[in-house]
């Protein structure tokens, strides 16, 4: 691996963002998290400025591991654990990256006078609560870190291991905003179990949704990605929208799938051994390029719209959303890819 030699000084000038000069410390296995090994590294930087004027809420990410045992198919983190000299596949789910001194880093960087105290969000690339979380608890220290010096900040996840921390992000919203934000797009556990493996199912998310609602908290949920002859039923997302009406969702965005480079063959490898009759579908929709056609875009808009407005969400923050939103990368995006809605 290209970091694998590295001493605790050295600095790497081709390392991502945030890993310039950090070091390898360990590599752990452990029977609680089998076929997982998580490389612990220590890290120079927390925060990443997110460049360019997109639509975004926020301008810095935090991200606390690199891969995800999540281990969504289409997952558009994927590629960058290419970079790590690791592979988009299965490498992206099973060798975790983790920052462990993240909180402490972070802490620094918040104290500077040049810090703004702009919106930080969590959940854009890698998400915060997946397994790894369990064994680390990052979280609440990045958590208090950013409460105590007045940064408001986000989260998006699909880890149902967040309720552990509700009663400090409660404390942590006397001083900053706040923002809570859920991931679930598949309704049916069935599918879910065969396209997002290491979530935690959708009754658990559900059961999150109500959680943070219980702890005082509004919550968005992110219908993302919605997948194209899988998911977009009209059955199957009126019974996701109402069960996520009943679980007090707050507001939901949805959008549909892109597919981009190692990702686009990872998820076509799975869907031409699971679903071969769907392949020439998708070669139609999305050709040659990362996201769905504009016909298609409109198509699930007209499907998406009416449930908004079904089921309460026709207001405020809610909205269906075309994939084609994020422009391509350039150089900078394929280290530390610019975040999506999703
Ligand atoms: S939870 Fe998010 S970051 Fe993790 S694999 Fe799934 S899409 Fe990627």
């Amino acid at each position: 691996m290209r970091w694998s030699g590295q001493t605790l000084d050295a600095a790497d000038e081709g390392a991502l963002p945030g890993l310039e000069r950090s070091g390898l410390v360990r590599s752990v296995q452990t029977p609680e998290f089998e076929g997982i090994t998580f490389h612990e590294v220590l890290c120079k930087s927390a925060l990443n400025k997110i460049s360019g004027d997109g639509p975004l809420p926020f301008s810095w990410t935090i991200n606390p591991a690199r891969g995800c045992s999540h281990a969504c198919r289409y997952c558009f983190a994927r590629p960058t654990h290419e970079y790590l000299d690791l592979d988009a596949g299965s490498d992206f789910d099973t060798q975790i990256i983790v920052k462990t001194n993240i909180a402490a880093v972070l802490r620094k960087e918040l104290a500077r006078k040049s810090w703004k105290h702009e919106p930080v969000a969590l959940g854009t690339n890698t998400d915060p609560y997946q397994r790894a979380e369990g064994r680390y608890r990052l979280m609440p220290g990045i958590i208090r870190a950013l409460a105590e010096s007045g940064t408001p900040f986000s989260i998006l996840t699909k880890g149902t291991l967040l309720r552990r921390d509700l009663p400090l992000l409660a404390l942590a919203a006397q001083q900053v905003d706040v923002h809570i934000n859920v991931s679930l797009a598949i309704h049916d556990a069935d599918l879910q179990k065969q396209i997002e493996p290491g979530t935690p199912s959708p009754r658990a998310r559900l059961d999150l949704i109500k959680a943070v609602r219980d702890a005082g908290f509004p919550c968005g949920v992110m219908v993302a990605p919605v997948i194209p002859f899988l998911t977009d039923g009209a059955r199957q997302l009126d019974a996701l929208f109402a069960a996520l009406a009943e679980a007090g969702a707050t507001s939901v965005t949805a959008m549909p799938m892109h597919l981009r480079s190692s990702t686009k063959d990872w998820f076509m490898s799975w869907l031409a051994e699971e679903h071969p009759a769907l392949v020439r579908r998708y070669r139609q929709l999305y050709g040659h390029g990362a996201y769905v056609t504009p016909e298609y875009t409109a198509w699930l808009r007209g499907r998406i719209d009416p449930l908004l407005d079904r089921y309460g969400f026709g207001t405020g923050e809610s909205r269906s959303m075309p994939a084609n939103v994020p422009a391509a990368p350039g150089p900078a995006e394929q280290r530390e890819p610019a975040p999506t809605l999703f």
